[in-house]
């Protein structure tokens, strides 16, 4: 049955780029995140996948994302990668999710948890080298991992860092990495063994092979997209989505005729005017407005006229065949999600993840 508006997800596109990260990064272990709904990809679909594809982690972001994994019977381990609230460790708990330090308060929060229930609590502690979004400021962390350590009901399994800007600031990138990996040393030299010790994301790892340590965190690019175009491209990734929309009216029309909300764009030669069954309810961007082009028979179309909530018009030549039920490609393939949201002044990441869950999903291998 035909929609307005579905997404076509190529799992073997999501295979391959595991493949290629895991030949980069020489067989270490590999966390990806399935964050906001696997950025956009689908989490159940893509969580069971790259469980069945053997990933040592899934990182998340809310306790909630876990409970939806564990209630569809996948057991692969998941790191909560945010800080959580507390009262939230009884159910990180209970979904057997890892949570991260963040904050010195969750130490007491999780302690308390550990001797009510009588286990020993795993949990890897994020350390800010410079991110500054929270985390084990960097001058605390030895007090805090003496403190962690001492803790009957605490077991540290990892210890982590993020980078703001390994895109854009190499030396910035440098001094991070050798700063934890400073950590590490002293860790290590007290004779304290933690058995995993991570730092790279995508763009870590396309740019900074120094930084894969343990294990290496790649996000965008399993989706299949580089994180900005200020990367190198050392690793060959293949996207893995196409977003396509129905057309739902065709209108052939004269010089002239103002198109949609604010009628902010007219005619200017006999066209036709193509509905498309999507809009910014479904997660396409507004900002596209009057800028976006879709993709049709092998050529480029203008979305023209304000993207509407539900629909969104594109002006296609007199000449053109289109009917009713066509389908249009309005992201992916030669529309490229690096591209859209490099016009738009964002990162691939926000493009994908506000997919909206209105939109179907559709998995090929
Ligand atoms: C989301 C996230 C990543 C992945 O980042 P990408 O840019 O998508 O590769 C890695 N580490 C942490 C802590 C994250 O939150």
């Amino acid at each position: 049955m035909a929609s307005f508006t579905w997404l076509e997800i190529r799992l073997g596109c999501i295979k391959t780029n595991l493949q290629r990260v895991r030949e980069k990064t020489g067989g270490r272990k590999i966390l990806v995140p399935v964050k906001a709904n696997a950025y956009g990809h689908g989490l159940v679909r893509v969580a069971r996948l790259l469980a069945e594809e053997g990933v040592d982690y899934l990182g998340i972001a809310r306790w909630e994302e876990g409970a939806e994994i564990r209630e569809n019977g996948i057991k692969v381990p998941l790191l909560l990668l945010n800080g959580f609230l507390p009262g939230e460790e009884e159910n990180i708990l209970s979904y057997k999710i890892t949570p991260s330090l963040t904050s010195e308060e969750q130490i007491r929060w999780l302690e308390r948890l550990g001797k009510k229930s009588n286990k020993k609590i795993p949990l890897h502690i994020y350390v800010d080298t410079g991110m500054g979004r929270g985390g084990i400021r960097e001058e605390r962390i030895f007090r805090v991992l003496e403190e962690v350590i001492s803790s009957p009901s605490l077991f540290v399994e990892g210890i982590y860092t993020h980078f703001p800007s390994a895109d854009e600031d190499e030396e910035f990138t440098w001094d991070q990495i050798r700063r934890f990996k400073g950590i590490k040393r002293k860790v290590e030299e007290k004779g304290i063994n933690i058995p995993l010790w991570h730092m790279a994301n995508s763009a870590g790892i396309l740019n900074f092979p120094e930084s894969y340590m343990d294990m290496v965190r790649p996000g965008i690019m399993i989706y299949g997209y580089y994180p900005s175009s200020r990367v190198r491209k050392s690793i060959k990734i293949e996207p893995s989505l196409s977003w396509k929309a129905s057309v739902i009216g065709v209108e052939k029309t004269e010089a002239g005729k103002g198109i949609s909300y604010g009628l902010t764009y007219f005619t200017s030669r006999n066209c036709k005017i193509v509905i498309l069954g999507v809009g910014y309810g479904d997660g396409y961007p507004r900002a596209l407005s009057n800028r976006g082009k879709v993709m049709f028979k092998g050529k480029k179309y203008p979305v023209v006229g304000r993207v509407c909530m539900d629909e969104m018009m594109v002006e296609m030549d007199e000449g053109v065949e289109v009917k009713i039920g066509d389908s249009v490609t309005v992201l992916g393939e030669e529309i490229r999600v690096e591209e859209m949201a490099e016009l738009l002044k964002t990162i691939p990441h926000e493009i994908v993840s506000q997919i909206s869950r209105r939109v179907r999903r559709i998995y090929y291998e």
